[in-house]
């Protein structure tokens, strides 16, 4: 993916909601720059004694409706426009959801598979101790992201706390439960995008129940969304990660995937189910399909052969400005990321809540709040866009931008 592409694409969604609300140009200025560019040096000694020096990127985009929040990704091609584009995505995404947030992304630039645990955790808590004065449980709260887990968060909370000289679990959020995370979490982002899509189908007078569906990317948020849409009754036809896919008309069950992912890393190779690639998978005909990996899947060269009925975007910009136009004129709803995705940071919020209170909830809670939020937002986003005849990326970004641009409107620029 061309990074340039990704920040380009998120200042082209930005402008095309400006002109839409007619924003004040002055605002929408200041909207298109992040507030804080972080840029660091990483030097660990690797486990053959040889020190090699990894970059990391922590991008804090708007912070006027709260402190910034946003992932952490270790990935190959982390640059910082890349990371600029998804801190913007987080502002939007905690606007549209009411949370009070602006938005953040960092990314450290390496491969993971080629690294060690011990590797891993040295990055990550180099990392933490370079970002150690810009982030904290009021400033910059960060989470996992591609290829970052619990373990990580686990890790930059011990190297905060240690500078803290007291634990502060409210530092990041996607915390492994014993050190303060919350019921919910690991399942949160698939949780919200198939209660999205639940949403979205009810609107429409339709059921999940019985729809097929095909999903792009196996990690947390693809694996589980696998589960609870089995769970929910929908046939799953069709899952693949960063080596290929598999299809099965009847269905692939969730526990014979994942068993089979987690023996061997891969899908391919999986029992009683074809081998597809990405490509097929994402023009399968399918009722739903779930883009859950990378961004810049769905572009102006395959948008026209898109099948689905409907798209839940559960990976960050997985459709580019081009590709959302033809979907929209040949009827095909998409749920947009900040919309689709948005569960991830909303249990998030309740971490770091349950964190700043030291008091917690049940999963039942947690998964009752996190319904009520997403319901409303879908609600509110698919009644802007059958209202104003737009498509729902334009809606949500419409409902969001609003938000963060009346924050800042009535704090006023210091000095
Ligand atoms: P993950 O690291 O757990 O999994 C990523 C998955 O994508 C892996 O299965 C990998 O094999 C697959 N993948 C990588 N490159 C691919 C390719 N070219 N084609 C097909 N599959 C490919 O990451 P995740 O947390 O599941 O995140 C996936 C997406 O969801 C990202 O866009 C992320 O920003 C977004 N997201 C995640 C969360 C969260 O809480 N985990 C929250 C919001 C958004």
């Amino acid at each position: 993916m061309n990074d340039e592409n990704t920040y380009q694409l998120a200042l082209k969604q930005l402008d095309r909601v400006a002109k839409k609300l007619k924003l004040d140009p002055n605002i929408h200025e200041k909207l298109k720059y992040p507030k804080t560019t972080l840029i660091v040096s990483i030097p660990i000694v690797k486990d053959d004694g040889k020190l090699e020096v990894f970059t990391g990127y922590r991008v804090q985009h708007n912070i006027d409706r709260g402190p910034s929040k946003g992932g952490i990704r270790f990935h190959p091609d982390v640059t910082l426009d890349h990371v600029k584009a998804l801190a913007m995505w987080m502002t939007w995404k905690c606007a549209v959801m009411g949370l009070p947030y602006g938005g953040a992304k960092g990314g450290v630039c390496c491969d993971p598979k080629k690294l060690s645990e011990r590797e891993l955790e040295k990055i990550t808590r180099r990392m933490t101790n370079e970002l150690a004065p810009f982030i904290g449980p009021r400033k910059d709260i960060p989470a996992p992201d591609v290829y970052t887990s619990a373990q990580n968060m686990a890790w930059m909370m011990d190297t905060f706390s240690t500078h803290a000289g007291h634990a502060v679990p409210g530092v990041v959020t996607g915390k492994p439960l014993e050190i303060g995370g919350s019921f919910g979490r690991l399942e949160a982002t698939a949780q919200g995008c198939i209660f999205a899509i639940m949403e979205f189908l009810k609107h429409k007078k339709k059921k999940f129940q019985g729809c097929t569906v095909a999903i792009q990317g196996y990690g947390n948020a693809g694996s589980v969304a696998h589960k609870l849409a089995e769970k929910a009754g929908a046939r799953v036809i069709a899952v693949s990660d960063s080596c290929g896919g598999a299809f099965r008309a009847e269905g692939l069950p969730y526990a014979d995937t994942i068993r089979h992912k987690s023996g061997c890393g891969f899908l391919e190779g999986l029992p009683e189910a074809e081998a597809i690639t990405n490509r097929e998978l994402l023009e399968l005909d399918c009722d739903v399909l779930i883009p859950a990996a990378l961004e810049n899947q769905i572009t102006e060269k395959n948008a026209g052969r898109i099948k689905a009925k409907l798209i839940a975007e559960a990976a960050n910009g997985p459709t580019s400005e081009e590709a959302t136009r033809i979907l929209f004129e040949r009827g095909i709803p998409v749920l947009p990321d900040i919309l689709a995705n948005a569960g991830g940071v909303v249990v998030s919020c309740f971490e770091w809540a349950q964190n700043l209170m030291g008091y917690f909830w049940t999963e039942r809670e947690v998964k009752q709040r996190l319904y009520e939020i997403m319901a409303l937002a879908v609600k509110r986003t698919v009644d802007l866009a059958e209202a104003e005849e737009i498509d729902m990326r334009l809606a949500a970004y419409m409902l969001a931008v609003r938000r963060v641009a009346e924050a800042a409107r009535i704090r006023g620029l210091y000095p």
